[in-house]
């Protein structure tokens, strides 16, 4: 099975005739997967993306699937193959930019309560890949375990912080990780060390072909005042230094180690920059928000205006941190 996990950043324009086709294979596989999933697994055609991502702008998914287990997942990934229909897995939405079209293919979540088990036994957290990061934070605080202190601010869930090795306040995901547990493109279910992972500054690769399904972290034995202390500093930090509007948190990487792209976009008086609802955050210029009607093609414009301007001004060329995905509309 070689169906690509990874959906392109870049629309395709179908002919009528491929549109054709691909509207009987997203039929046929909608049939498909209802004959073979367990009634507990969620299938939908057609299924709004907005108000499942932090920005609440984009499209809908032409078929979205909550698998009920491994197996479920499996079998959805097989009709997927047989039916060449692009996969896209969603976490919680927060590090995406749907396109206004949606998503032409598959969206696969993984927040059926069978992949958001949280364990605890000594100093090992184990967690499936759709436990929020929140709680990963805070059943380890109960336990008197450190090092994930970092998660409580960010709104993901695991998978997604695996993919995008997630990280805030000098951690990453990677750093506690003891164990990957994830699928291939073919069912296949892998339990891998850390180890033998690579990392990269917001990126896991081995993920853009295979589903994380969780993680084993190994937690620092601590005070569970001191763990409840620093999760608070870290909190009052964010709420004092991020907009709470809307967002998909950073748009950019950071251009340079010591160059923070939110400090370029301040230099270059882009704070408060607008097309239509989409606007550079007057608190922290890095993140975009939606001021209630925003689309996500108005978001888009923004990025290119702020990129030309960096390119322009500072010769600096910014790349997205934010993953944009889907079609226009
Ligand atoms: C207010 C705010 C603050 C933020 N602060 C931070 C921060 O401090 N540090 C930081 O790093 N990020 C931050 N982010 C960005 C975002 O929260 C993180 O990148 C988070 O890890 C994304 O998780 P998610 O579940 O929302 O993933 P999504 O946004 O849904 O997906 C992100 C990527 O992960 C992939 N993915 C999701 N689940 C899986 C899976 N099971 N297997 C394989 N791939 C998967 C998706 O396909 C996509 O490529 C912030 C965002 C917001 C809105």
């Amino acid at each position: 099975m070689n169906t690509p996990l990874r959906l392109s950043q870049e629309p395709v324009s179908p002919t009528i005739e491929a549109a054709a086709a691909h509207a009987e294979d997203i039929s046929n596989a909608f049939r498909d997967l209802q004959i073979v999933l367990p009634p507990e697994t969620i299938v939908r055609r057609d299924e709004p993306l907005a108000r499942r991502t932090t920005l609440r702008v984009g499209g809908p998914a032409d078929l979205f699937i909550e698998p009920s287990s491994d197996n479920a997942l499996a079998s959805a990934l097989e009709i997927a193959h047989l039916r060449s229909i692009p996969l896209f897995l969603l976490g919680r939405g927060s590090n995406l930019l749907v396109r206004d079209g949606g998503i032409r293919g598959m969206v696969l979540s993984l927040a059926h309560p069978h992949f958001s088990r949280i364990e605890l036994k000594g100093q090992r957290i184990t967690a499936g890949a759709g436990a929020r990061l929140k709680s990963i934070a805070h059943e380890a605080r109960r336990a008197g375990l450190g090092g994930v202190e970092f998660f409580e601010g960010i709104p993901g869930c695991l998978g997604g912080a695996l993919r995008m090795n997630a990280g805030a306040m000098g951690a990453w995901t990677f750093d506690t990780v003891e164990e990957l547990r994830c699928m291939s493109p073919s069912g296949q279910i892998l339990t891998l060390p850390a180890q033998e992972v690579p990392v990269e500054y917001r990126a896991c690769p081995l993920l853009r072909t295979h589903i994380a399904l969780g993680a084993v972290f190994r937690g620092r034995p601590d005070d569970a005042e001191v763990i409840r202390a620093k999760m608070e500093q870290f909190s009052k930090k964010r709420w004092t230094s991020q907009p709470n509007q809307p967002s998909a948190g950073c748009t950019f990487k950071n251009p340079q180690p010591t160059l923070p792209a939110g400090r370029l976009l301040d230099e270059l008086g882009l704070k408060g920059a607008r097309v239509g609802d989409a606007m550079v955050s007057d608190v922290h210029a890095n993140f975009f928000v939606n001021l209630g009607q925003a689309r996500a093609s108005d978001i888009l414009e923004l990025i290119e205006q702020v990129r030309t301007r960096a390119r322009e001004l500072r010769g600096i060329e910014l790349e997205t941190e934010v993953e944009i995905v889907g079609e226009d509309a």
